[in-house]
């Protein structure tokens, strides 16, 4: 496990800044929220950690390695996306399986971090199954068994919940949470949505057109929100 360091990090796209020197420590084992309206930055925050988009200034560190100039393969995250990415031709198994292949572990050893996953997950009686016969939360079980299985120093998510009714998004918050408490793996999730980060986080970033307005626990802000735009976003009387 690792904690994640942004420093003074900067994105511009073009002449237009996105992210305008942004400063977050992340401690190794939390589970830490970016939360803020659409646009304000989040999923380019994100990605620059997974070094799926380069930064225009400032350094990233995970642990105590600066990982700028890393590709994504050499920094030990997993990333779970909004709409979950499963190869649509492959089992459940395969479709955990495959980055362990890419990497050529060895076929006993995909097989025991598979079938653990699936268990973590309850996805050990669908393991045959293609993802067109699953649910919408059995879908995102699956995605994240594929993160699961790399044992990755930090889990990303981006939105994960966003494409679930209601009632399946209050449930899969809970088992998301279960989950960390069970691996304990640094996590950094992005939503858009307050009730979302003042129930699952241990620490919020609530961020507002490439800034960060403030950081602290959700109790910390909604107490103490540092200005008007974090009281209103978090819904706490100014
Ligand atoms: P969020 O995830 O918080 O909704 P994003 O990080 O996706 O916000 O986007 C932040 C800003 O950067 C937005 O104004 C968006 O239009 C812009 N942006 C994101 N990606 C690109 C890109 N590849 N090229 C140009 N502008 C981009
Ligand atoms: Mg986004």
């Amino acid at each position: 496990m690792a904690g994640v360091d942004f420093v003074d990090v900067r994105k511009s796209f073009g002449a237009i800044p996105v992210i305008k020197g942004v400063n977050i420590e992340i401690e190794d084992g939390e589970f830490v929220i970016l939360v803020g309206p659409s646009g304000c930055g989040k999923s380019t925050l994100l990605r620059m950690l997974a070094g799926l988009e380069n930064i225009s200034a400032g350094e990233i560190l995970i642990g105590d390695k600066v990982v700028n100039a890393l590709p994504p393969k050499n920094r030990d995250i997993a990333m779970v996306f909004q709409n979950y990415a499963l190869y649509p031709h492959m089992t459940v198994a395969d479709n955990m399986a495959f980055s362990l292949m890419l990497n050529g572990s060895p076929k006993a050893e995909i097989e025991k971090r598979v079938g653990t996953a699936a268990g973590i997950l309850g996805l050990s009686k669908l393991l045959d199954r293609y993802p067109r016969q699953l649910s919408g939360g059995q879908r995102q079980r699956v995605a994240m068994g594929r993160a699961i299985v790399r044992d990755p120093q930090v889990f990303l998510f981006d939105e994960p919940l966003s494409n679930l009714d209601a009632k399946l998004r209050v449930a899969m918050r809970a088992e998301i949470k279960e989950l960390h408490q069970r691996l304990k793996t640094t996590t950094v999730y992005v939503t858009h949505d307050q009730i979302e980060a003042m129930t699952m986080a241990d620490k919020i970033v609530v961020m507002h057109d490439g800034i960060v307005e403030q950081i602290g626990s959700p109790l910390d802000l909604y107490d103490s929100p540092a200005n008007l735009f974090v009281a209103g976003f978090i819904g706490s009387p100014a």
